[in-house]
């Protein structure tokens, strides 16, 4: 049994966070943006989502972060 766990930022397990990487080629580890729900990578500035404590992945949801910001107001 094992006991005091205490859930990381977004619900999400602190030993899955040290494991999680960017999915592109450089393999980065990802940091927790917890205002916006999200993990950045800090070398190619994707922003992943975090759905229902489940961080998505993948490159096709992934937002592109700074730079012009031409995206969604
Ligand atoms: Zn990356």
């Amino acid at each position: 049994m094992t006991q005091g766990t205490t859930p990381g930022p977004l619900g999400l397990d602190p030993l899955l966070l040290e494991v999680l990487a960017c999915p592109d080629t450089h393999h980065s580890p990802l940091t927790v943006d917890e205002a916006a729900s999200e993990l950045l990578c800090t070398t190619c500035d994707r922003a992943f989502p975090v759905r229902n404590g489940i961080p998505v992945l993948l490159l096709d949801e992934a937002r592109r972060r700074g730079g012009t910001g031409t995206d969604t107001p």
